[in-house]
């Protein structure tokens, strides 16, 4: 069956028929004990009773499976851990507040002072600067490498190094990382490593499966999918997790709400046929901007342009709902944001409604300017998290913006 992602000849790929398509309909349902609800239950207590004492000791001390208090799981946050688990192919999952609380609370359990930390320049700028600030105070050393080479990897391994950490496609660049040849790397030298998964999402990327060890997302974007809650999810192995959990997410608190869980939840159910549609409408997108005399250059992993079409190919079933652009320079692409009506200026991606932010002066206004060139942030780039809506209507309004200049 020909991928409804690609328009043209070669790029045939076949989401439509994967099991992602059933399993994220009912993917952590069994987490809700009580079989009354069709929907997951959502439980916004902070505190859970016991008949006996020996029940709650048993509880406290991990002994028994159960819930004693909000801080440290909810059945509403065990049904978002399940399914966010089985959709990325982990042995477990472990949900946050933020795609930030997952991030920071994973790296703080697994790097200790002294440790060493590889990781591309194209990131995004918020991960950049907890590795740069808090961890770096904390004694951790980061080395940034072009995350497009996997033997730039290679060489920046030393022997503290505690961590390979990618992120595929990049925020904003949608570089890739060649996950598998990190994953063995990682496997050769004995060290952990972790992908973001947000951009491409558990329908057209699966790191584990490649040998990643831990995923992380912000469920802030395509899992929730609608803008209008802010989560964040880890997937990999229990041991750890259970670490991060009890050793990290306890004492920093980054808990995530249960109204929150229960919203990424619903968001889950409808996952990979929104994906299919952002995968589609993206491309379109891009095609249309490459073809466009103002616009200097266009990254989508989907364009056979792209210099990491053929990786995009072998590990991506779609290539996902993120375009970025180039202007000529600052000016005309802060003047085109300005003249789109139908593209909010915003950031945040992943949602049903199309998003633009100009990169430089909002998202990766923090990186330092040499780092941002670096990662190929060029003044004049545009991120676009295309939405839902009728591709035409899109390519309608960036048109005329594009004309009015
Ligand atoms: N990872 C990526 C790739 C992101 O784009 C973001 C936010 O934009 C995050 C992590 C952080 O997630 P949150 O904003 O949910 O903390």
């Amino acid at each position: 069956m020909a991928d409804p992602a690609h328009t043209s000849g070669s790029d045939d790929r076949e989401i439509g028929e994967a099991p992602i398509h059933t399993r994220a309909i009912r993917a952590g349902s069994d987490a809700d004990r009580d079989q009354s609800g069709l929907s997951p239950g959502l439980h916004r207590s902070s505190a859970y009773g016991f008949e006996s004492a020996d029940r709650a000791s048993a509880v406290h001390e991990g002994e028994q499976p159960g819930h004693f208090y909000g801080r440290m799981g909810s059945p509403t946050q065990q049904a978002l851990e399940e399914a966010v688990a089985e959709l990325e192919g982990g042995e477990a999952g472990l949900a946050f507040g933020s795609g930030m609380a997952a991030i920071s609370s994973l790296l703080l359990t697994v790097l200790e002072p002294g440790d060493h930390v590889v990781a591309p320049s194209a990131l995004y700028a918020t991960t950049s600067s907890l590795l740069d600030g808090l961890l770096e105070d904390h004694g951790v050393d980061v080395t940034y490498v072009d995350g497009t080479e996997p033997e730039d990897f290679a060489e920046a391994i030393r022997g503290d190094t505690g961590l390979l950490y990618a992120e595929s496609p990049a925020n904003p660049t949608l570089d890739l990382v060649d996950l598998e040849a990190v994953a063995d790397l990682g496997r050769a030298e004995g060290v952990l490593t972790v992908a973001d998964n947000t951009f491409a999402t558990p329908v057209n990327q699966r790191p584990l499966e490649e040998g990643i060890d831990v995923v992380v997302h912000s469920a802030t974007k395509y899992l929730g999918g609608h803008g209008d809650v802010v989560a964040g999810a880890l997937a990999g192995p229990e041991e750890l997790l259970g670490r991060v959990r009890w050793e990290t997410l306890k004492h920093l608190g980054g808990v995530v709400a249960p109204d929150s869980a229960w919203l990424v939840l619903r968001g889950i159910r409808t996952l990979p046929v929104r994906v299919e549609r952002h995968n589609r409408n993206a491309l379109e997108v891009a095609r249309w901007l490459e073809e466009q005399p103002e616009v200097v250059r266009v990254h989508h992993p989907g364009l056979t342009s792209h210099p990491q079409h053929d990786l995009a190919r072998r590990q991506m079933a779609g290539f996902g709902g993120m375009v970025a652009f180039e202007l000529e320079g600052m000016e005309p692409a802060r003047r085109l944001v300005d003249d789109l009506e139908l593209c909010t200026l915003a950031v945040s991606l992943g949602d049903v409604a199309t998003l633009i932010q100009h990169s430089a002066s909002m998202t990766h206004a923090s990186v330092p300017a040499e780092r941002r060139r670096a990662a190929g942030i060029r003044d004049g780039l545009l991120r676009m998290s295309v939405g839902l809506e009728r591709p035409g209507d899109l390519i309608a309004d960036l048109d005329r913006a594009l004309g009015d200049d």
